[in-house]
């Protein structure tokens, strides 16, 4: 929730780098797309994004206010065997 979407993250993820806005989430692409679809629609959905991230970090290291986007999206993408 400290995120204020200033987009940084996008610019860094190597896998927005090739997809933009069509992976991430229907508001907001890229790393932070995933974690606010996982707010705001469903952890489902997001897991279901989540598969796509790579793990390397670079979101985490750019992140102005040092959200730990990748541990983050491992999370909601560990939460898919639960599902
Ligand atoms: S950890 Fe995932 S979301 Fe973050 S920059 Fe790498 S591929 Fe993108
Ligand atoms: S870099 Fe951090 S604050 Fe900026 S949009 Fe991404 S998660 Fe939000």
């Amino acid at each position: 929730m400290r995120c204020i979407r200033c987009g940084r993250c996008q610019f860094e993820c190597p896998v927005f780098l090739h997809t933009a806005n069509l992976w991430g989430g229907s508001v907001y692409g890229g790393p932070m797309g995933i974690m606010w679809t996982a707010i705001t629609e469903s952890i489902e959905k997001a897991s279901y994004l989540a598969l796509l991230c790579l793990g390397c970090g670079r979101c985490d290291a750019v992140c102005p206010v040092e959200i730990p986007l990748s541990q983050l999206i491992w999370k909601i993408k560990a939460s898919r065997s639960k599902i």
